[in-house]
């Protein structure tokens, strides 16, 4: 028990995290590229931010959040997405004061949900999201869209399908609730237990089931499509216009609904197939009216949401080699007497910007050089006996065997000139 996490939760271990930071640094890239600035919230907020803005009637809210007491008897949650919060520090700083629109990204915020863990489905993961407030025309959301797809192509993810779709708005969407209400009616005995609940509650929501049975009493509802306002058609044309404009593949897709309340009009969903089915990489869309729903002015938004740890199990399946930084360039190794000298070499590397260490564990010159084997290191500097007595280091590169004994001062600047020579 004290040595095992708690379910549905991962660690990222000092040997994978370069992992991480790979597709990290990428993303925190692709994001600059379109002026997004990071923003970092806290991981809970007031339980009712997200009761209010996610949806009382969304699984989240329903059925998945950590929520709890705090000591002073405030109801607490852990953050079940990514938006709430930055929309939240958005009208709490004023940020609608500035010139708009207002680009922010959130990056590795942990996410806590409270699911059935399997693969691909954690009860703490992380987000790279991005935020756009303040900018009401579809180049925005397509921006979006387009910026989640080259990222991911950039890594290597292949098989992508982006897929989209529009849910309309308050003026359109009542007329299609009616319809597709219509519709479910004589279906709801065959739907599942939570979709009969959904039926009643939010029947939209109902498309959104991932169960094969109701996946199958949808088939043929009615779509948004068909009764979208003209001001939600004529947006939906322009996004996918600036999409073909972009040359990317993408399919219109009238069973994506997300799963949160706040989305109006543009929907979408970055999928890819796995032996195991569908995976939803990455999924977005506008949501107008969160931020006055929240208390703010009346402004539009648009953002998205990318699993990173379904990133990165894509990128596995996909057999994509992510670089492995070398832990340290040069390894110290001496005879026990020098280990002053060898600690002090190691610092005056350290201090020229060259990643290195020796043993700390006492081991013997022999072991300390298949210790430094096996670190990796692609130099080693060796103070023995004569080294020490004449101030010099004997620096090797490990793959070429080529050796040169120059003196201590000048150790660091060897080890530059030795690497790119090899380069
Ligand atoms: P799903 O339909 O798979 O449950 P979702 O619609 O609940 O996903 P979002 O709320 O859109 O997911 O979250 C954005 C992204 O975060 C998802 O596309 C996915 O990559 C990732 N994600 C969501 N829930 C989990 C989870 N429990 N474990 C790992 N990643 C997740
Ligand atoms: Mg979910």
């Amino acid at each position: 028990m004290l040595t095992q996490a708690p379910r549905g939760t991962r660690d990222v271990l000092p040997t994978e995290s370069y992992r991480w930071q790979f597709i990290e640094d990428r993303m925190r890239k692709a994001a600059a590229l379109a002026g997004y600035r990071e923003v970092r919230t806290p991981v809970f907020e007031h339980t009712e931010l997200f009761a209010r803005g996610v949806g009382d009637t969304t699984d989240i809210v329903q059925k998945e959040m950590y929520t709890f007491q705090d000591k002073g008897n405030r109801s607490i949650t852990l953050k079940p997405e990514g938006t709430a919060g930055a929309v939240r520090s958005f009208l709490e700083s004023n940020l609608y004061a500035d010139p708009l629109p207002c680009k922010m990204y959130y990056l590795d915020a942990p996410i806590f949900r409270y699911e059935a863990p399997q693969s691909g489905r954690l009860r703490e993961h992380h987000q790279f999201g991005l935020e756009c407030f303040g900018a009401p025309g579809a180049t925005a959301d397509a921006e979006l869209i387009l910026l989640a797809f080259r990222l991911l192509k950039e890594l290597g993810i292949r098989n992508l399908s982006v897929n989209i779709n529009s849910i309309g708005c308050p003026e359109c969407r009542p007329k299609y609730h009616a319809a597709l209400k219509e519709y479910l009616a004589g279906r709801v005995d065959r739907l599942c237990e939570d979709c009969k609940n959904r039926f009643e509650r939010n029947p939209l929501r109902v498309l959104d089931c991932k169960k094969p049975g109701c996946q199958q009493e949808v088939k043929d509802a009615p779509s948004m499509l068909d009764m979208l306002c003209d001001d939600c058609r004529a947006h939906f044309e322009e996004l996918k216009a600036c999409l073909d404009g972009a040359g990317i593949p993408y399919q219109v897709n009238p069973r994506i609904v997300r799963g949160l309340d706040y989305y109006t009009r543009t929907v979408f969903e970055l999928i890819t197939e796995t032996p195991a089915g569908n995976l939803t990489v990455c999924g977005g869309g506008r949501y107008d009216h969160l931020v006055s729903q929240l208390g703010g002015p009346d402004l539009p938004a648009v953002g998205f949401g990318m699993g990173l740890e379904r990133v990165l199990m894509l990128m596995d399946a996909e057999g994509i080699q992510i670089p492995r930084p070398d832990l340290y360039e040069v390894f110290v190794t001496y005879m026990g007497e020098n280990r002053g000298r060898a600690f002090r070499l190691v610092e005056s590397l350290r201090n020229a910007g060259i990643a290195a260490d020796m043993d700390h564990c006492g081991r013997s010159l022999k072991a300390q050089f298949k210790y430094a084997n096996k670190t990796g290191a692609p130099f080693s500097a060796t103070i023995g006996e004569e080294e020490a007595a004449n101030g010099t280091v004997k620096l090797k590169n490990m793959n070429t065997k080529e050796e040169k004994t120059v003196p201590v001062a000048e150790a660091a600047e060897t080890v530059r000139k030795m690497r790119e020579e090899a380069e």
